[in-house]
């Protein structure tokens, strides 16, 4: 067995080990429960012990170790602990139904299934389900379960004020075989699993410290899911790489979250809408005007602001995540303006540029009135854009410096990471120089498929050696780099950057210079819709839809059809103001008039009142289009 204070010399472990021990890791922003820097590696070698232990041997290189843990300190340590044991991580997230758990366990060939007590009815949940048939026609089978550890509730030990030395090996061999693997949404096909290896974790977080620059006066606030490369390396390992502090705010909830950031600008955190607010972060005080409605605002007490007195009072400076989570913290800020203006000011001044150090949007489409609205709420705050996806993390990003986010696109390749273009119809590889301006005018813009190669890049699909081959296409033969490259199946155009702004000029990093960035059109097998000839980018039209005041969720999809092939479809949800009135196709063509040429303005609506999405804010469109547009699949009526 490996000594108990040593772990393999892997890069996480080398960053960890040399911030500062006494600088914060880990909150738990409810409890305010602190864990710091010193104290992680002594706790992940003795989570990994256990691990041995369970496992009854002290070699489980490459296999798979499932986990379910809840966002904590315990799911850092459990994470880096499968790591330190050179095995791969794989994150389970509590939520999913039974089965779905089962298919990964057994499609992963999990040999140990860890849990937390919370999780122990969970786990015997998924482990007496039986796995789902591979095929329909194929009966369902009982695969041997993976051993399972129960892990203890606190995985903190309380080390008072000295730390334990751990000791790195500095082993050739050190990484071989640790990794993360993150299952697909399985929005487009059946969940598949992304084997990252450490190389290409490492590389991911590498990439994103230069581009998005943390540093250890972050304090990261985390409201993500964490079975998802969001929450896992942009939220979570890489902050841990850079030495910033990450506060667990989980399961999402927009009140909790603003009350969260008001708190460290207001005079007292029992205020709440009462008093003026004060910023105390980093020492200086800031007096804000409070828009004069505070007099006649003194809100009662609420059950809430006893959680707001509780919280952290340091401010947070870094926040990403999904553009769902963005739009459903404008709606609850409407609402805490009317029941606590001094909170929702103090809310404000911490969304600002001067406090917030960087905001940043993706896994999804930020559509430009939600960036707008941000821009209003905040003051200011123009929030950072980027494209990534589970088997490649971040490709994609805007850049840090103001300048270099422009709206609507992901900006430049991300340092690390080759990026291409490529025809979708032939083949070739799209030359550089055809790209139109900033407005899609010029007409010589060409559409193509991303793909992607560099070291970030995952190894393969987990027992999945067709799918592996089939996403990924050899070099050419005349490159002198012979990298594969991952066809991503998402479709761009490249675009000159608007002029005169300083867009690209290297402000933001070496990587986001040059005059042309990139904008997703959205997924080829989803959001391309061809209709007639011509194809249209569902993202595209969604997202003028969504700046209709009439439109408060928006859903475009291709509907089979006899005559055009597919038509453009629209589902809807109406904003509060326009529900009673209702909404026809002849409204939306009227209010599309102009936006949008005639080709590309949806031929059938659906209103809905509400549009299903998953933890990450995606949509299932296969789903949605079968579900609500049943009936036009014959579809030769317009
Ligand atoms: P996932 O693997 O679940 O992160 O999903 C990745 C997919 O989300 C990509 O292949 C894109 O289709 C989509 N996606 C991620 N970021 C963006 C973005 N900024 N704009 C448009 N689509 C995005």
């Amino acid at each position: 067995m490996a000594s108990s204070l040593t772990l393999p010399k892997l890069p996480v472990f080398d960053a960890i080990a040399g911030h500062d021990p006494q600088s914060t890791a880990v909150v738990h922003c409810l409890t305010g429960r602190t864990f710091r820097y010193g104290g992680l590696l002594p706790d992940v070698c003795r989570v990994r012990d256990r691990i041995y232990a369970a496992a009854r041997k002290s070699d489980i290189r490459g296999e798979r170790v499932a986990f379910l843990v809840e966002n904590s300190y315990d799911y850092v340590v459990t994470f880096l602990a499968i790591l330190a044991a050179r095995a791969i991580a794989l994150p389970l997230s509590p939520p999913f139904p039974a089965p779905e758990l089962q298919y990964i366990l057994s499609q992963s060939g999990a040999s140990l299934l860890l849990h937390t007590p919370r999780y122990a009815e969970k786990t015997k949940e998924v482990l007496s389900t039986p796995s789902p048939p591979p095929s329909p026609r194929q009966k369902p089978e009982l695969k041997p379960p993976p051993t399972v550890l129960e892990l203890p509730k606190h995985l903190g030990a309380d080390p008072g004020s000295s730390y334990e030395t751990v000791s790195l090996s500095d082993d050739a061999g050190d990484a071989e075989g640790a990794g993360l693997m993150l299952y697909t949404s399985g929005t487009t096909d059946r969940p598949k699993g992304v084997l990252l290896p450490e190389s290409a974790v490492t590389a991911q977080c590498r990439s994103l410290i230069e581009a998005w620059k943390y540093t250890t006066a972050d304090r990261l606030l985390h409201v993500l899911p964490l079975h998802h490369i969001h929450g896992t390396i942009n939220a979570l390992l890489t902050p841990l790489f850079a030495g910033s502090s990450i506060e667990f705010l989980f399961p999402f909830n927009a009140d909790s979250v603003w009350r969260r950031l008001a708190t460290p600008f207001l005079d007292s955190p029992h205020a709440n809408g009462v008093n003026g607010t004060r910023g105390s972060a980093n020492g200086t005080d800031i007096k804000h005007r409070t828009n004069g409605l505070l007099h006649h605002h003194a809100a009662p007490e609420q059950p809430e602001s006893r959680v707001t007195a509780d919280m952290p009072r340091e401010k947070i400076t870094f926040f990403t995540a999904v553009p769902t989570v963005y739009a459903r913290l404008l709606s609850s800020h409407a609402q805490l303006q009317q029941s606590s203006p001094a909170l929702a000011e103090a809310a404000r001044t911490a969304v600002s540029p001067a406090h917030m150090r960087v905001s940043i949007s993706g896994s999804a489409a930020l559509p430009t009135p939600l960036g707008r609205a941000w821009r209003e709420l905040s003051r200011g705050t123009v929030l950072l854009e980027r494209y990534g996806m589970t088997e490649v993390g971040m490709a994609l990003s805007c850049g840090l410096d103001p300048a270099d986010r422009i709206d609507g696109s992901v900006g430049w390749p991300l340092p690390g990471v080759e990026a291409r273009l490529v025809d979708l119809d032939t083949g070739e590889v799209i030359p550089e120089d055809t790209e139109a301006d900033g407005d899609g005018a010029g007409g010589r813009e060409r559409a193509g498929e991303i793909q992607l190669r560099g070291p970030t890049v995952f190894r393969e699909y987990w027992n999945n050696p067709s799918a592996t081959a089939r996403e990924f296409v050899a070099a050419d033969p005349s490159d002198s780099n012979q990298g594969r490259w991952f066809r991503t199946g998402d479709v761009a155009v490249r675009r000159r950057a608007p002029a005169g702004a300083g867009a690209g000029t290297g402000r933001s990093g070496p990587w986001a210079s040059g005059g042309t960035v990139w904008f997703v059109l959205g997924r080829q097998s989803a959001d391309i819709i061809k209709t007639g000839g011509e194809k249209v980018s569902a993202l595209e039209v969604e997202r003028e839809l969504l700046s209709l005041p009439e439109v408060a969720e928006a859903a475009v999809l291709a509907v089979p059809s006899g005559k055009w092939g597919q038509k453009v479809g629209a589902v809807v949800v109406l904003s509060a103001s326009q529900r009673d009135r209702g909404w026809r196709p002849m409204d939306m063509r009227r209010a599309l008039r102009g936006r949008l040429a005639s080709y590309k303005v949806p031929q059938v609506l659906r209103v809905v009142d509400r549009i299903e999405r998953n933890a990450m804010g995606k949509i299932n469109k296969k789903e949605l289009v079968r579900k609500v547009f049943v009936d036009d699949f014959s579809g030769d009526e317009m």
